[in-house]
C-alpha cells in the first residue's frame, strides 16, 4: 500500500513539471473541446475525455469550452 501512495504522489509532482510550458486542461476527445480541470462538465466527462496540454489540444484542433473557457 505504501508503495502505490508513493507512487501516486511521483505521478502527481512529475506530470506537471513535464507539462510546465503549457497548463493542463481535460480534452473530450469525441467533441474536441477542452476544459480546465476545474470545470463542471471536465468532472463530468469521463469516458471521451483526455487529460493533456492546452497547446496540445488546440493543435488537434480542439475549442476551448463555453462554459469555462478551457
Ligand atoms: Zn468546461
Amino acid at each position: 500500500m505504501k508503495k502505490i501512495f508513493f507512487l501516486l504522489i511521483l505521478l502527481g509532482i512529475a506530470l506537471p513539471v513535464l507539462a510546465a510550458d503549457s497548463p493542463i486542461v481535460v480534452l473530450n476527445v469525441k467533441r474536441m473541446i477542452y476544459h480546465s480541470p476545474s470545470c463542471q462538465w471536465a468532472y463530468r466527462c469521463t469516458k471521451n475525455c483526455i487529460k493533456t496540454t492546452k497547446q496540445e489540444a488546440i493543435e488537434h484542433g480542439a475549442r476551448p469550452c463555453k462554459v469555462c473557457g478551457g
